[in-house]
């Protein structure tokens, strides 16, 4: 059975684009302060995809990080407008985790599983039932739940 799905992403500035074929079980939430950081939220999508299944447009700027453990990462950002794009290994590119905000076909892809739970915000779980303006504060309230 074929679960592959043709996406396509790009940066803010559309100075980077890439297309990829994923599978979309394998969307996940990372929790980590890592990726809080990095994206300024409390949260990061990502869509671990082998490197060989992306094309990417554009030279994307490296910022490369050490974790506790001397792992290294490659943090893959636009160098005009700044949005992440992916992490993948510094050296030889295996695995591409596309950050999903940047993919078109994001509202079809669902994260199935959540990792690094400890560092997650205690508040997420309260989001749920707030009051949901369709758009910015001045616009309508929502009547379904987000
Ligand atoms: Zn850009
Ligand atoms: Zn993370």
């Amino acid at each position: 059975m074929n679960t592959t799905l043709e996406v396509t992403g790009q940066c803010h500035c559309g100075a980077i684009s890439f297309t990829a074929l994923v599978d979309p079980s394998k969307v996940l939430v990372c929790h980590c302060a890592d990726c809080q950081q990095f994206s300024g939220a409390p949260f990061r999508a990502v869509l671990p995809t082998p490197a060989e299944q992306v094309q990417v447009s554009g030279q994307p700027r490296h910022y490369i990080k050490v974790a506790a453990s001397g792992n290294r990462r490659a943090q893959a950002f636009c160098p005009e407008c700044g949005t992440h794009l992916y992490g993948t290994e510094p050296d030889q590119p295996k695995t591409m985790n596309l950050r999903l905000g940047c993919v078109k076909e994001r509202a079809q892809l669902a994260p199935s599983v959540q990792i690094w739970g400890q560092s997650a915000m205690p508040w997420l779980a309260q989001m749920h039932g707030k009051p949901v303006h369709g758009q910015g504060l001045a616009s309508p309230l929502m009547t379904s739940a987000v």
